[in-house]
Formats: C-alpha cells, sequence, structure tokens
C-alpha cells in the first residue's frame, strides 16, 4: 500500500539545522512520505541568516499545482513563506484561488508554523508578509503553532506574561478563521514545558513534557511537521500534538539533537 504523504511548502536552509530537511526527516521518521514546494532558498548558518531568494510566486503556484495533481496528500505542512507575495502564492495555490491551476482547493488538513524570525535574529516574515499570514493562510489552517512571541507579534500585542493572557491571544489569533492554535511554551521558563491547544469549539487542552535545558534549531519546524505526518496517519488533532511533541522531546534528548544547539532560547 502507498504510504500517505505530506506536501511540505516551506524554505531551505543552507546549514540543515531546520526548514525543508529537517521537515522532510521528521515525515521519514513518521513513515510519511513528502512532496514539496519550495518558497525561498536561504544561505544561513546557526549563527546568522546571510541571505534570502525569494522563488518567483509563480512557481510556488505551480509547485503546489504540480504536487497536488501527483497524488493525493493526507495533510500540508506550511514553514517558512518570507514575503507577502508568496503568502498570496501559496493561499491561492491551496484555496484554488486566483492563480491557482485546477481544482477549487484541497480538503486535507494544513498546519501553519508561522515562521518570522530565526533562532540567530534573520526575519524569515516581513510585515507586509505577517499581515497576508492573518487575512489569507490562517483562515485556511486546520492549526497554527506559534510560540509565546509568535502569537503576540502576530496580533501586533505585548508578549503574554501568564497563561490566561497567552489563551486570550490564542482565542484572538483564532478569531481570523483557523481551526485549533498550539501556543508552543517550549521557550518559556518552568519545570515543564507546557504546549497549549486551543480550539474553535472553545477547549483547551494542556500538553505537557519535561523541560529540556537550552534550546535547539528545527524544533518548530519538526514540531509542525510531526503533526502534519500524524494527521495525514489519520491521527485526531490532540493526539497528532502529543505525539509530535513526544518525537521532538526524543529527538532533544539523543546526542545528535535536533538542530544545533542555542544558548540564547
Ligand atoms: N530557516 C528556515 C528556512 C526555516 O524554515 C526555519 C523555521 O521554520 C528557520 C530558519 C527557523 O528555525 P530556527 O528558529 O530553528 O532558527
Amino acid at each position: 500500500m502507498t504510504q500517505p504523504a505530506v506536501l511540505v511548502i516551506a524554505a531551505t536552509d543552507s546549514s540543515g539545522g531546520a526548514g525543508l530537511t529537517r521537515d522532510v526527516r521528521v515525515l521519514a521518521d513518521f513513515g510519511v512520505d513528502a512532496l514539496c514546494a519550495v518558497t525561498a532558498v536561504t544561505a544561513q548558518s546557526d549563527a546568522r541568516v546571510v541571505g534570502v531568494h525569494h522563488v518567483p510566486p509563480d512557481i510556488v503556484r505551480a509547485q503546489i499545482a504540480a504536487a497536488l495533481e501527483t497524488r493525493p496528500v493526507g495533510a500540508v505542512k506550511i514553514g517558512m513563506l518570507g514575503d507577502r507575495a508568496t503568502v498570496e502564492a501559496v493561499a491561492d495555490g491551496l484555496s484554488g484561488g486566483a492563480g491557482a491551476i485546477g481544482g477549487a482547493g484541497i480538503a486535507a488538513p494544513i498546519v501553519v508554523d508561522p515562521v518570522l524570525v530565526s533562532t540567530s535574529g534573520g526575519i524569515l516574515l516581513d510585515a507586509p508578509g505577517r499581515a497576508a499570514l492573518l487575512q489569507r493562510l490562517i483562515p485556511l489552517a486546520t492549526l497554527v503553532t506559534p510560540n509565546v512571541p509568535e502569537v503576540a507579534a502576530l496580533l501586533g500585542e505585548a508578549v503574554a506574561t501568564d497563561e490566561s493572557g497567552l489563551i486570550a491571544q490564542g482565542r484572538r489569533l483564532l478569531e481570523f478563521g483557523c481551526r485549533g492554535i498550539l501556543l508552543k511554551g517550549g521557550h518559556a521558563s518552568g519545570e515543564e514545558a507546557v504546549d497549549l491547544l486551543v480550539t474553535s469549539h472553545g477547549s483547551v487542552q494542556r500538553i505537557t513534557s519535561r523541560r529540556v535545558s537550552g534550546s535547539s534549531r528545527g524544533t518548530g519546524c519538526a514540531l509542525a511537521s510531526g503533526i502534519a505526518a500524524a494527521l495525514a496517519l489519520g491521527v485526531p488533532l490532540l493526539e497528532a500534538c502529543r505525539a509530535a511533541k513526544g518525537y521532538v522531546l526524543e529527538k532533544m534528548l539523543t546526542p545528535e539533537g535536533i538542530g544545533a544547539p542555542t544558548s540564547s532560547p
């Protein structure tokens, strides 16, 4: 039987720590095939983003159309997009809007990792791109996976200082039309790493794990890819989030880890 497949819409990272190569490795670990649409080529080391080449929007749209015409996908994972034109090309390609080649959009679950800034501090989605992400892509998403600073940045608000403030921000992001928000607490402090799954049904689920000291590059990419892989395998959303978090923790505890360890979270 053919393995389920995930369409990964993401950028390359020349260091190999994050981005498309990370995503594909995670999908392979979950036993899921990868189809891909490359949004940007980044020149980066673990310490800095040296340059970003944005793939022309018509090529982004064409990659999505060609991937979807190749075989059915069980889920879509969206990572780094870079700028507004790319966000719009991806939204068009997935929704069957202007510029989409055939079809009226896909029914598979869509996981959006809102990649805004690299761990090294480089801007990976500019301000017009962030606005387009809210207006065009978040409404199509099954799940959006911001960390604590990302949810605040997307809403243009101050970073939440407690859990109730964070959940309130998750609910405000839900108003843009997605079905769930996974608020990642891995960068916060405390003995446990707590993620909060806030859904449009009004529920809030806590997903806890032990906290691993320091941080590694590529964990956000790995988590979102793991969730997309599990969804493609037919796992329900909460269990998919749990499975992916367990996978990331396990990887962080192995000697090779995920990406390069970074001293500043
Ligand atoms: N570079 C690319 C191409 C990415 O897709 C991502 C995350 O998705 C990053 C960098 C950010 O990763 P990190 O925060 O681990 O630097």
